[in-house]
């Protein structure tokens, strides 16, 4: 069975999701006796390109067009419908954020294949191709068996293992014929989040809610997540006063992240902020209130103000690294 996997660089290089989509496609390849083709597209080393086989690919398949350096959900969806029939392909894959939640249903609609958006797991081939994912803003799971030809999926990202092995993928150039209404929608400008740890790829996050009481008090959680080396995130209301940036909202209406742990601070728990976070491996809620429904959902709770707690925790971090 061919299995496609969609890997997107950014400015020359991959990010983790791209290694867990690419592992992800070589542990359904496992499965099923299949091969992974990998497809990047835009300006990239051949170095890079050859690396994915570090994560299991097999082959690269590499469409050139520097124009496709910009996203362009129209290019992108035909790069891979040329690459699937290329390849015969029966799986395609790809990471469940903004690039594949844009590109994969293109890609569905147009091979008439079934699509599992955002899946939490391996498919189970003991009965079909059935795969997992959330729904009910995470309340619940659906096991979704997809019965078409070609199957498509996109991952939630950080989800999956990733480890790197040894192996280098062959890479191939694919020509594919565009023309002027693939890149009718231009990208102008882009504006990059701050930070070292890009959100939605952390795998430690620390949050903060309307309980900080003001942007000026946010340098505490800034300081923890420095000491943890973790990304910042918030609750909606904090991103709709401008406290904070809107690509740190998490929730139903913003961005969902599954880091290893989640620091929530000052937020209290409405199941529209646990829609986007309730996937963390371990959450540790720090709130003053007994009753704060976050604690519902609490691996970890901790009773009083952020103020005086968020410190203590990262001095507390800050003993345990020097001592380590
Ligand atoms: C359609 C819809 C979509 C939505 N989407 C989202 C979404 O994507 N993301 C999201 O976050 N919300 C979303 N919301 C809003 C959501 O319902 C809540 O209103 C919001 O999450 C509350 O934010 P908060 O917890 O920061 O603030 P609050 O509800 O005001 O809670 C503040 C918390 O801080 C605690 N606190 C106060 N002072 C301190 C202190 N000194 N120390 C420690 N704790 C303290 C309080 O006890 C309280 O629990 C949505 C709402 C709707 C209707």
């Amino acid at each position: 069975m061919s299995i496609l996997v969609f890997v997107e660089n950014n400015k020359g290089s991959f990010r983790k999701k791209s290694f867990e989509a690419v592992q992800y496609a070589a542990h359904v390849a496992q499965q099923t006796g299949g091969t992974v083709t990998a497809v990047a597209v835009g300006t990239i080393t051949s170095a890079e390109l050859e690396a994915l086989g570090c994560y299991g690919a097999q082959k690269v398949l590499h469409v050139t067009d520097s124009r496709l350096d910009d996203f362009s959900a129209r290019a992108y969806a035909k790069v891979l419908i040329e690459a699937a029939k290329h390849m015969g392909a029966k799986v395609i894959i790809a990471s469940h954020d903004t690039t594949g939640r844009a590109v994969a249903p293109r890609v569905a609609a147009n091979l008439m294949a079934g699509l599992v958006a955002g899946a939490v797991s391996y498919p189970d081939l003991s009965n079909g191709f059935a795969v997992k994912r959330s729904v009910f803003a995470g309340k619940a799971f659906a096991h979704l068996n997809i019965t078409s030809d070609i199957k498509v999926l996109t991952l939630m990202p950080n989800t999956f293992q990733v480890q790197k092995g040894a192996g280098s993928a062959s890479v191939e150039v694919l020509d594919v014929a565009f023309d002027d209404r693939d890149f009718a929608l231009k990208v102008v400008a882009a504006s990059h989040a701050t930070g070292d740890v890009p959100l939605s790829e952390a795998e430690l996050v620390v949050s903060g809610g309307r309980g900080m009481k003001g942007p000026e008090n946010w340098y505490v959680l800034e300081d923890l997540a420095k000491e943890l080396g973790a990304a910042t995130a918030c609750s909606r209301p904090v991103a709709d006063s401008h406290w904070r940036p809107h690509h740190e909202h998490v929730g139903q209406t913003g961005g969902t992240i599954r880091p290893n742990l989640y620091i929530a601070v000052g937020i209290s728990g409405a199941i529209q902020h646990l829609a986007g976070v309730n996937g963390s491996k371990t959450i540790v809620v720090i709130n003053k209130d007994p009753e704060a429904p976050f604690f519902k959902a609490a691996d970890y709770g901790v009773l009083g103000d952020a103020m005086d707690v968020v410190p203590r925790l990262t001095e507390a971090v800050k003993r345990y690294k020097q001592n380590a």
